[in-house]
């Protein structure tokens, strides 16, 4: 991210209430992701900028927000919740 920085991710993080926009965990620093990838056209504007958790991030890659909700989030929440659950041991 060139320019905007800091503020930017402050505001982004503000606006997405410090939760992943995506898996909706509770993060003091969530990574910035591009709902539509750069790639696919997408801007740097706030609008198009919400905070993600890294793992969802770095999971959700190049993909558009739609294609990785749909397609990969479901699994990465399955995951997690499995992993929860061990851990409870339960
Ligand atoms: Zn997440």
């Amino acid at each position: 991210m060139a320019r905007g920085g800091r503020l930017l991710r402050q505001r982004v993080h503000e606006r997405s209430g410090g939760r992943c926009h995506y898996c909706g965990i509770e993060k003091k620093l969530l990574t910035i992701d591009h709902v539509v990838p750069l790639a696919q056209g997408g801007t740097s504007y706030i609008t198009n900028l919400v905070g993600a958790c890294s793992k969802c991030n770095s999971a959700k890659g190049q993909l558009s927000a739609e294609v990785f909700i749909r397609n990969v989030l479901p699994g990465l929440i399955l995951a997690r919740n499995e992993k929860a659950t061990r851990q409870r041991g339960g």
